[in-house]
């Protein structure tokens, strides 16, 4: 065969892998935004650079990264992604997780209930392992959890047995053409599920209840809810069942408990053990750059939340922590609005000072000022780490908390939000 492999980003090498063993004695071309390969590629491959849009590609199969747009290709033959690939193949039933914030804890999350109880789990994607490079080791009594973001989505026609659609709000508007096209490629976890499979949706999210609605599972599960998952004095419950303390999560925040009550919707229709789920969450500490505390230096606890790169997983952060704060806000733009952010810090009196970076910082001082909300500096565009952590340190008092949690990108300063995260901490730590 004569494949092509469109984009040889994160997962090129186990897409090469897989498909080299699948149709071994074919030729494999990739094509590329780049002029020149970022990674070394095997023996054999040809490359084609500078790839303004893939149309016109002659093979008999090609195989798409999620962050080429589908319309931006045309090929001769059969055109297809990891996802679909392996969503069409897995023997074992799969949970796939979407929203906009919340994919990686949330899979985590349901992870740690089932490893608790022996059952042999995968977590493939984003956070986990090439799905591909595992797939022929699945068993069929096996879980796949699986975290599925608008790209991995955009053209896949196979759903997961059981999706999760988190809370769904504007993101990736740098990417897609617009909302519409971010929350249809979102509706594919739940576009082609069967009628026996299972929909587990967010409560009051219009885009999430949608999404519901597209799918022909009949069993459809909202959260928080009192007939499902929910919490009630200091407990969580499924329906009647009581489960477990609150305390069983070590994540702060009230986004992180509705977070585990969409991760026990996922698990109790397979698990209903409450001992086991309660012991799975307690060993779960929470992801790097999420909510993570990066020091305490003079008490002052500053909390590294690089990968918050929306104003709603911003406005999470803010509202998980119930002591005066300072801030930092700004990056590159991901096409979002900043209003909602900004009146939330208006309204939150425990907001010290809000320190503003970056590319965005103008945006943001314009939404902060149109709801006459005074306490901010904007550092500039240019501003070292170094330096914005040493004016967190000097806005703040004993007691309060530092939180980067931007809001934004990072690719106007940083390589990443790995990157932003990792300077953040290295800061706090020279403090
Ligand atoms: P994702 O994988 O979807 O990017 P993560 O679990 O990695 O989500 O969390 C990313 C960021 O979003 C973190 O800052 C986290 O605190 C925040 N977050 C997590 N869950 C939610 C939620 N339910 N609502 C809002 N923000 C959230």
């Amino acid at each position: 065969m004569n494949i092509a492999i469109l984009g040889y980003g994160v997962e090129g090498e186990s897409v090469y892998k897989y498909y080299s063993a699948a149709h071994p004695g074919s030729t494999f071309t990739v094509y590329d935004n780049n002029p020149q390969p970022t990674k070394a590629l095997p023996e054999g491959v040809g490359f084609v650079g500078s790839v303004k849009d893939f149309k016109g590609i002659t093979a008999d199969l090609a195989v798409k990264s999620p962050s080429i747009p589908p319309w931006q290709v045309e090929t001769t033959g059969e055109l297809t992604t990891v996802t679909r690939e392996f969503l069409k193949r897995c023997p074992a039933p799969v949970i796939g997780v979407t929203g906009s914030k919340g994919k990686g804890t949330t899979c985590s999350l349901i992870k740690a209930m089932f490893d608790a109880t022996g059952k042999k789990t995968w977590l493939v994607g984003n956070i986990g392992v090439a799905a591909l490079d595992v797939l022929d080791q699945i068993a069929p009594n096996d879980f796949v959890i699986y975290e599925l973001s608008s790209f991995q989505l955009w053209d896949c026609d196979v759903s997961p047995h059981v999706a999760v659609v988190l809370g769904i709000e504007s993101e990736h508007l740098d990417v897609h053409k617009d909302f519409n096209d971010y929350l249809m490629a979102k509706a594919n976890i739940a576009k082609y599920q069967k009628s026996d499979d299972i929909i587990i949706y967010r409560d009051k999210n219009q885009y999430s209840e949608y999404i519901s609605k597209v799918s022909p599972a009949k069993t459809k599960i909202t959260y928080p809810s009192e007939s499902a998952a929910h919490v009630k004095d200091g407990m969580f419950y499924y329906g009647e069942s009581e489960l477990f303390s609150v305390a069983a999560l070590r994540l702060a925040g009230d986004h992180n408990r509705d977070n585990t009550c969409a991760a026990i919707s996922a698990v109790w229709p397979s698990l209903k053990d409450a001992f086991d789920m309660e012991r799975g969450l307690e060993t779960f500490e929470g992801l790097p750059h999420r909510l993570k505390l990066a020091g305490t230096v003079n008490d002052v606890r500053y909390f590294d939340d690089s990968i918050a790169t929306t104003p709603g997983s911003a406005i999470a952060a803010i509202a998980a922590f119930d002591v005066p704060k300072v801030l930092i806000l700004g990056g590159s733009s991901k096409g979002a609005s900043y209003d909602e952010l900004a009146q939330k810090i208006k309204a939150n009196e425990q907001i010290r000072r809000v320190l503003l970076i970056g590319a965005e910082a103008p945006k943001l001082e314009t939404a902060l000022k149109n709801v006459h909300f005074a306490r901010f500096t904007n550092l500039g565009p240019s501003v070292s780490m170094a330096d914005i952590v040493q004016s967190a340190s000097n806005a703040s008092e004993p007691g309060d908390i530092v939180i980067l949690s931007p809001a934004c990108a990072s690719f106007d300063m940083f390589t990443s939000y790995s990157d932003r995260g990792d300077q953040f901490i290295q800061a706090v730590q020279n403090l």
